[in-house]
């Protein structure tokens, strides 16, 4: 299959993080800021109350997902919390052919994947500014109940370590402030784009 990506003019921007670190936050102030393009993943699971159907995610069935995977029609594709999760290869193939900046909010798994195709993508890992202050984000969101908060917490601390272990990750940004965090990681994008052009 021919692969636009690898001769591309834009920036594959990849940002991980573990629930509850404020990661989709940045990820879209970082989109605003650069006019970049979030790309919208493919999910088996359920939509969420806040969840916009076609814009945060496209809700897929199981059979679909196998589908578009077997295809060849994802970049990357990952199992968390039990759902499939997955990144449509076209409209990050156009995008960057178009020269732009195309961001992935994607788990250190699917990263992985990416940089072992892509190597040239960037990728951004989020970090809380402590295990406890992660907690208490996790309890605050009232999203989930306390077993839910804890199987996340403890996914959450898997991530950290696996990202760390991965050497993967470009730059690591802790959010103990978000708008200082979301400098932090356009300042990072910025001299990396500048970094390419020279
Ligand atoms: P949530 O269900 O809370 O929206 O997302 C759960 C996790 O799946 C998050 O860590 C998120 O970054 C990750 N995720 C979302 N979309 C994708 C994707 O397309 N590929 C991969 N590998 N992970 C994803």
């Amino acid at each position: 299959m021919p692969d636009a990506t690898a001769t591309s003019r834009g920036l594959l921007l990849i940002i991980s993080g573990p629930s509850g670190v404020g990661k989709t936050t940045i990820a879209h102030r970082v989109e605003r800021a650069l006019d970049a393009v979030f790309s919208i993943s493919v999910t088996t699971r359920a939509p969420g109350p806040g969840d916009r159907p076609g814009v945060d995610y496209h809700f897929i069935s199981e059979d679909e997902f196998a589908a578009r995977r077997d295809a060849g029609d994802l970049l990357e594709w990952a199992q968390v919390f039990g759902h499939h999760y997955g990144t449509p290869r076209q409209p990050v193939e156009e995008c960057l052919a178009a020269g732009r900046v195309m961001i992935l909010e994607i788990d250190v798994q699917g990263a992985i994947q990416v940089k072992s195709r892509l190597p040239e993508a960037f990728a951004l890992f989020i970090l809380p500014p402590s295990e406890q202050v992660l907690l208490d984000r996790l309890r605050h969101r009232r999203r989930d109940d306390e077993a839910a908060i804890q199987r996340r917490f403890a996914k959450a601390k898997e991530e950290i370590a696996r990202a760390k272990a991965s050497g993967i990750y470009d730059a690591f940004i802790v959010n103990d402030d978000l708008e200082r965090a979301v400098q932090e990681a356009i300042d990072r994008v910025q001299a990396e784009l500048r970094r390419r052009q020279a």
